[in-house]
């Protein structure tokens, strides 16, 4: 039986919904985004739907978790389009609150994964990933899942969002899916609209960087100095490309590894132009 699509705009509407169809037994659920989807984001909502009766897609552009010089403002939004999109998914609900909705005046409660928060692109964008982990927080408390879908493409936040859900005891079966690319090896994000066609040419840096200290790593290389050498050198040639990061980590802690022993994450931030991009590739 499928129930009839709605959008819900406030946490109490959607936790009220939530809370029905969790009495009628239905397995939810949830693929937040902050809209602007593509091929990535569909892949999260096939995998949801494979896996849950009812699919509820969230977007929602979290103003907190944007610094003061980021692209709140310009960040790509079409809602209708996005849910044209998904409903080629086979989507069931959509929560889009609003901004107030989100967050009344005096909001001033924060949830903050203290270790895994710090390295890498915590390092670089201070108090992102709280203002990451309180919204799926909030995201969670209204549409009540029992699955939660996240892309491997972030893959310090999915980390960061296992131990939220594990520490406070959210009991949500937390589902990563592996990194879309493009047929140039080049991750899907919102963010590639905003290349110029010479900048998403250079993008491809990125991934061949990580496709290069694979290939070292599969013939048998395991220091961090040589992998991350490899991985950076695409990116050094490359005249738009400036590198945020390139780090070798252990896949579950973040913590620097400088001999691969166990299964890690190599990991890149450059800018390229003014755009921040992120890949990774997990070693193991
Ligand atoms: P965003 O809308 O950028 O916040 O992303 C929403 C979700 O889509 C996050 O869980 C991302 O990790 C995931 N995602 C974004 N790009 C990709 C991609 N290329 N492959 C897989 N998942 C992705």
């Amino acid at each position: 039986m499928t129930i009839p699509f709605e959008i819900l705009r406030t946490p109490a509407a959607m936790r009220a919904r939530s809370e029905d169809l969790r009495r009628d037994g239905k397995k939810i659920a949830v693929v937040p985004t902050m809209g602007a989807l593509h091929e990535g984001h569909l892949t999260l909502l096939r995998a949801a739907r494979a896996q849950a009766d009812i699919v509820i897609l969230t977007i929602f552009v979290n103003p907190t978790q944007f610094g003061p010089q980021e692209d709140l403002a310009k960040y790509p939004r079409d809602e209708a389009g996005d849910l044209a999109l998904a409903k080629t998914c086979g989507i069931d609900l959509a929560y889009c609150p609003t901004v107030d909705a989100m967050y009344p005046a005096g909001a001033q409660t924060f949830i903050e994964v203290r270790e895994l928060q710090q390295p890498m692109c915590g390092a670089s964008r201070p108090g992102h990933f709280a203002g990451v982990a309180t919204v799926v927080a909030k995201l969670f408390h209204a549409t009540l899942p029992h699955i939660a879908v996240f892309g491997e493409k972030d893959f310090q936040q999915l980390a960061i969002l296992r131990r939220m859900t594990r520490d406070l005891d959210f009991g949500i079966e937390i589902v990563g899916v592996p990194i879309v690319r493009e047929s140039d090896g080049v991750a899907l994000s919102s963010r590639n609209a905003y290349l110029k066609p010479d900048e998403r040419v250079a993008a491809r840096a990125l991934s061949a960087g990580l496709a290069a200290a694979e290939a070292k790593f599969k013939a048998g290389e395991r220091t961090a100095e040589a992998l991350i050498a490899a991985a950076r050198a695409p990116l050094e040639a490359e005249a738009l490309a400036r590198i945020d990061y390139v780090e070798l980590r252990d896949a579950t802690e973040l913590t620097p590894l400088t001999t691969l022993a166990r299964p890690a994450v190599l990991a890149i931030a450059a800018f390229v132009g003014t755009t921040r991009l992120i890949d990774n590739r997990v070693l193991s």
